[in-house]
């Protein structure tokens, strides 16, 4: 049965390594990329743990976006089909808040109506949408809308 220099199998890589007799609780290899996803597994429980911790990555994160403003704006023109959405999400967002509580069902019931209202003599309506699921946590998608040739069916 096993000595303190057992080898023992690494979390992120899964490859062996010798366990040593002063770092008993060592999970990690000694490679960067585990290393690193030792560092990432530290922060994401510090996260979980520590408010205070918390709270200073996040001012430490706004002090960054602070420090580069025109991040955002390069993201944007780096990925112009994101930044769309997320504007049309922003959007939905703002309806959303702006309608009082225990009436969710009710605000895409009547941004949809009114989205349909505008549209309804509009049947060409042809062209790329984001599909918003009402669900907060489900993603939205892209669709495209395409017209069926005449007599095609
Ligand atoms: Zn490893």
């Amino acid at each position: 049965m096993g000595g303190a220099m057992d080898p023992i199998p690494c979390f992120s890589c899964g490859d062996y390594f010798p366990s040593s007799p002063r770092h008993k609780s060592q999970r990690y290899c000694k490679k960067p990329k585990c290393q690193r996803a030792k560092k990432a597994e530290w922060q994401r429980h510090k996260m979980h743990t520590d408010p205070e911790y918390k709270a200073g990555q996040r001012q430490s994160h706004q002090e960054w976006l602070r420090a580069n403003p025109n991040y955002w704006k390069g993201y944007r023109k780096r990925h112009p089909e994101k930044a769309e959405r997320n504007r049309i999400l922003q959007i939905i967002r703002n309806r959303r808040r702006r309608k009082p509580e225990g009436s969710d069902a009710d605000t895409d019931t009547s941004l949809i109506a009114k989205m349909d209202a505008s549209k309804r003599n509009d049947f060409g309506l042809v062209g790329q949408f984001w599909l918003v699921p009402v669900i907060a946590k489900m993603d939205a998608s892209k669709i495209v809308l395409r017209q069926i040739p005449a007599g095609y069916d």
